[in-house]
């Protein structure tokens, strides 16, 4: 048995060893590549995960995790050898039912999809990416199709980034959400906004980049083993354990843009960097959702981030580094500012408070667009009409419309945005579990000091990376199932508190 599991896992380095070089010319590509580079780029991307998807549904990989079945069954649900045999088998089932020539189709036609988003984004037109859409439209139907018997044509996609989760389950809850969130946006809005216009002053990149590593670095993310660079869209990239890269946008006239998406990506990251070593190289060597994922980036940024007490601590630091910007600002008024809420367009520069309901309107519109009840000629009024009845505001133009989010032109259209408000949900059940173990966290957040959270994050949820479901995590580490009301409990507490609602 222990032969069959080395073989395995020989196999499963060099399925790892592919993508991670698949990985990090995409991260050069975001980065540094010039730009005639992008085609040779999509080219050798596409050859390698190709190569990683023969690899890894080769029908030997198959036979092997029948031998390994009874070794499996032998063991612990929790023993990482049982892990790594069901999560291998499960990710295995799933691969396999989508042929090679519909992957190598699909990554084809995304590449040139993503190019026709990054041209037509700026322009404002979105003619210029519609028969692409209408093409991933057609291209994410027929991978739902490889998986039959689904209830919505949509639960197999979001399946693949959710586990255990489907469209009927997200309408529910979302639903619930809407309903308790909708009233405190109205109060909230019902009132003059805050001022947040010291915010978008100058603030020299050099010195926002500086105060950026600071902050990451307190919070526990380890530059030995990544690294932090500049990207028009950041993200968080992995090639091993031992190298696990941020990267950030910069904004001179905006404050938070930078500050804040760094501890988001450094919250992606920190989850990665705390993951059991031993995993490297293998499925398990990963978080365990998009939801999972999220909850970490979010609870770093807004949890912590966006908290009185991290302010407490933060901001002196900002006044030192920005004298001139910040010198006449009280601590109350930044505080305020970080927290503003309102009605906006952009789902990345929204507020805690109204961004699930951005959620909701792209979670609405994949739905339809799969069940077939919108085409993609309709989408961007549906886009606008959404946001009017949801968010009373709508954009004037598709750039804040339907083209903003890069989504549905770099991936198929399905199961990308449930992640996000899962993400909140469940970072608000494990937030209030760390501070039953630990209600001293706030105090040490306010002293700067992180490691008490961190270690609590590591040691009931980092380490096992994707050992566990999400129901299963949430399950162990709160006691219960998923549910919104330590969400709810917190955007009522800390926004009732901010507008004396
Ligand atoms: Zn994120």
């Amino acid at each position: 048995m222990q032969n069959k599991l080395k073989e395995l896992k020989t196999r499963l380095m060099e399925i790892d060893d592919l993508r991670g070089a698949a990985a990090l010319l995409y991260w050069d590509q975001a980065t540094y590549m010039p730009p005639e580079g992008a085609e040779a780029r999509g080219r050798q991307m596409a050859t390698l995960e190709r190569l990683a998807h023969e690899k890894f549904t080769d029908a030997a990989v198959g036979t092997l995790l029948d031998q390994l079945r009874p070794h499996e069954e032998g063991l612990p649900y929790e023993h990482p050898e049982a892990a790594l045999i069901r999560v291998t088998r499960r990710q295995y089932e799933r691969e396999v039912k989508v042929p090679p020539a519909f992957t190598a189709e699909l990554s084809r036609h995304l590449t040139s999809s993503y190019e026709a988003w990054v041209k037509a984004r700026p322009a404002n037109d979105f003619s210029l990416v519609q028969p692409c859409l209408e093409k991933t439209l057609e291209l994410s139907r027929r991978l739902a199709d490889f998986f039959p018997g689904y209830e919505h044509i949509a639960d197999p996609l979001i399946t693949y980034e959710d586990e255990g989760m489907k469209a009927s389950i997200l309408r529910t809850l979302f639903a619930e959400l809407r309903e308790q969130l909708v009233p405190i946006v109205e109060a909230i809005t019902s009132q003059p906004p805050a001022d947040d216009a010291f915010l978008r002053q100058h603030y020299p990149e050099a010195r926002q980049l500086a105060v950026g590593r600071e902050v990451v670095e307190r919070m526990g993310y380890e530059f030995s083993r990544g690294r932090r660079d500049k990207t028009p869209h950041p993200f968080m990239t992995k090639f091993s354990l031992g190298d696990v890269r941020i990267t950030t946008r910069v904004e001179e006239n905006y404050l938070a843009e930078s500050l804040y998406g760094a501890m988001h990506e450094a919250g992606h990251a920190l989850y990665e960097q705390g993951i059991n070593r031993d995993f490297e190289a293998t499925p398990l060597a990963d978080g365990c959702s998009a939801g999972a994922h999220e909850a970490q980036s979010r609870l770093w940024e807004n949890r912590v981030g966006r908290s009185r007490e991290f302010c407490r601590f933060l901001f002196p630091r900002l006044q030192e580094v920005f004298p001139d910007q910040l010198s006449a600002v009280s601590p109350d008024a930044f505080y305020r500012a970080i927290n503003k809420v309102e009605r906006s367009l952009v789902r990345t520069a929204a507020d805690e408070v109204t961004y699930n309901l951005h959620v909701m309107i792209r979670f609405e519109l994949e739905l339809k667009l799969l069940e077939g009840s919108l085409s993609i000629a309709d989408l961007p009024q549906a886009w606008r009409e959404m946001y009017r009845s949801d968010l009373g505001i709508a954009p004037q133009d598709d750039r804040d419309g339907v083209l903003q989010d890069m989504h549905w032109y770099g991936a198929t259209i399905g199961g990308k945005f449930q992640g996000y408000t899962l993400g909140n949900i469940m970072g608000a059940q494990f937030y209030r579990s760390a501070l039953e173990a630990h209600p001293d966290i706030p105090e040490q957040i306010s002293r700067g000091r992180f490691d008490t959270l961190l270690g609590w994050l590591r040691e009931n949820i980092y380490q096992y990376g994707n050992v566990f479901t999400p129901d299963e995590l949430i399950e162990r580490v709160t006691g219960g199932p998923l549910n919104i009301d330590p969400y709810i409990a917190y955007i009522a507490g800390k926004y009732g508190e901010l507008y004396s609602l």
